[in-house]
């Protein structure tokens, strides 16, 4: 039985995401390792999709039970997040109020033209730019857009950074563990690890929670893209506490069960390295899947480090999750001009 069959859940998504075997890249790393890819950056016509569509589904239904009409939320001036929450706004034919702040140290000239943010002013949310750091926790700046939205006499519903420190944000994947374990019933095999990234937490935790039902817990490696690795961890932990309790997990979550490998952020949040662009373009030219270089480029510069120093063993079959992002990578197209 699903640990979620108590929760309602607003369809966003076509439904469970392909995985496909990455058989050149595998073949390329030569470490013995089978990698898989598990498409989450195909999951739905909403404006490209990606990872916070399965998280939002969860979310969906209680905005649209407290009688909301204003979706509001913050992001970096390049967030995913902000992109799908505006598309959600839209195919609900709510409002969409987003705060998007400069996260990023990174100056390309059309950073703020591109990308995500075009797509989410195309869709009409209204778009408030903030000069702050970068930061996951809970932001003043989208206190007072809450605010705003009430004084107007909108009725809010306020979504934190990524859907993460939000009570049901870590729902959605604890359902991409269990889309898992169906795909294995039918692949005739089980994967060894799970890779992914991890900024504001919650796709990790949901999954730390999910695979925690067949023993899988520490099987989760998170990529940190955040370069805040101390704050994220201690959220994974907490968001992931928090979810085994709402669903009944039966058994707790500690800090050891969070994996998160830190050596990859470098050298800042949003801002890739020559590692990050050398496995963007490595993945690219070997499987043609593109990755973004604020958070897959990341993750999947970790996966390639880790399966070239030997962490994974001989035999392994290893899950990439590909939670999207792509479209970001026109913010950079200064960086990429030459490829
Ligand atoms: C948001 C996001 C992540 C990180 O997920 P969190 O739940 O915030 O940790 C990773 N990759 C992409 C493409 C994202 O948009």
């Amino acid at each position: 039985m699903s640990l979620l069959s108590e929760f309602d859940r607003y369809p966003l998504t076509f439904g469970p995401t392909p995985i496909e075997p990455l058989a050149r890249l595998s073949a390329h790393l030569d470490a013995g390792i089978e990698i898989f890819a598990k498409r989450e950056d195909c999951n739905s016509g909403l404006a490209f999709g990606g990872n916070k569509l399965r998280k939002l589904e969860y979310l969906v239904p209680d905005a649209l039970g407290k009688n909301c009409d204003t979706l509001v939320t913050i992001g970096g001036v390049q967030s995913n997040h902000t992109r799908q929450v505006a598309a959600v706004a839209a195919k609900l034919g709510m409002k969409c109020r987003l705060v998007q702040e400069s996260w990023v140290p990174f100056n390309d000239a059309v950073y703020d033209r591109v990308g995500n943010i075009l797509m989410s002013r195309v869709m009409g949310a209204k778009i408030e730019l903030v000069d702050e750091g970068f930061d996951v926790g809970i932001r003043e700046s989208w206190e007072r857009a809450l605010e705003d939205v009430r004084r107007k006499g909108g009725r809010p519903y306020a979504i934190p950074a990524g859907a993460s420190v939000h009570p049901l944000g870590g729902l959605g994947y604890v359902g991409f563990a269990e889309e898992v374990r169906a795909q294995e019933a039918e692949l005739g095999f089980r994967f060894d690890y799970i890779v992914v990234c991890t900024v504001t937490g919650s796709t990790h935790a949901g999954m730390v929670v999910g695979f925690a039902a067949d023993g899988r817990e520490r099987r989760v490696i998170g990529i940190d893209a955040s370069g805040t690795p101390e704050q994220v961890a201690a959220q994974v932990l907490d968001i992931a506490c928090s979810t085994a309790e709402r669903i009944g997990l039966g058994r707790d979550i500690g800090p050891d069960d969070i994996v998160l490998k830190t050596d990859y952020a470098y050298p800042a949040y949003g801002v890739p390295s020559e590692e990050t662009n050398d496995a963007i373009r490595l993945c690219a030219r070997l499987e043609g899947m593109m990755t973004d270089p604020v958070y897959e480029g990341k993750s999947m510069q970790g996966l390639i480090d880790l399966a070239k120093t030997g962490f994974f063993p001989a035999g392994s079959r290893v899950l990439y999750a590909h939670l999207g992002g792509v479209p970001a990578i026109n913010g950079y197209s200064y960086l990429y001009r030459n490829g």
